[in-house]
């Protein structure tokens, strides 16, 4: 039996590229993963290079759930328990990133909820889920499992002071989620910034419109389009 899962390992490369070129670089921090589809745990994005650095399958690890670094020759990232705890509390989830993109990392710390003042946060289905526990490494499994808790159901959630979190039902749907929530943040810092009266979209309208955006094939669209992009900003 193959236990590399190579294709899945290539897309996770290509999402990283992505996230590089959507605001989420931050030196060499920031890491995505998919849940291993043998079920021993999830493979990560390794330790020591930045996102738009990831080449390939060489450039994962994968860890068990207690941490255990099961397969890859590179390190593994601190924050590993972000990603095994919450694959564990969402079966509905196949991928999580974790990154510090600049401007919803700066929202992170209003006491301000995001809202749908442009596109992007209508597709995120809710409002971000907020983490005010620690403004540190989440580098234990309690800390891993409270952050999994303020995601709850939501496909993105705010950690203050420090980052964000995205998930999915698959990586292009995780990518996209990261690449949604840092335009809403810093289209809203934005209108925040002109201290002018805002609207934002009404609450009634926000499902429908998540659902007119988020049909299989335009998550297919914009996934292909920005693994484009990310292919022509390297070239
Ligand atoms: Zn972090």
């Amino acid at each position: 039996m193959n236990t590399i899962p190579t294709a899945s390992l290539l897309e996770a490369a290509a999402a990283c590229r992505v996230l590089h070129g959507e605001g989420h670089a931050d030196m060499t921090l920031g890491h995505v993963s998919f849940r291993d589809p043998l079920g021993r745990g999830a493979w990560m994005k390794r330790s020591g290079i930045g996102l738009g650095e990831v080449a390939g399958p060489d450039d994962f690890v994968l860890v068990d759930f207690t941490g255990r670094k099961l397969a890859g020759s590179g390190r593994v990232h601190k924050e590993w328990p972000i990603h095994t705890e919450v694959l564990q509390a969402r079966p509905d989830v196949q991928a999580v990133g974790h990154t510090h993109p600049f401007f919803a990392t700066a929202f992170s710390a209003l006491d301000v909820e995001l809202e749908a003042v442009t596109n992007e946060a209508a597709y995120l289905g809710s409002a971000p889920g907020r983490f005010d526990e620690t403004r540190g490494l989440i580098d234990t499994v309690p800390l891993g499992a409270s952050l999994a808790r303020a995601l709850g159901d939501r496909s993105t959630a705010l950690l203050r002071n420090h980052g964000v979190l995205f998930v999915g039902a698959s990586m292009a749907r995780a990518t996209l989620m990261g690449v949604f929530l840092e335009r809403a943040c810093r289209s809203q810092l934005l209108l925040l910034q002109t201290q002018l009266p805002y609207r934002a979209t009404p609450t009634v309208e926000l499902f429908a419109k998540k659902e007119q955006i988020l049909d299989p094939q335009l998550v297919d669209n914009f996934w292909a389009f920005y693994q484009r992009k990310a292919d022509a900003d390297r070239a």
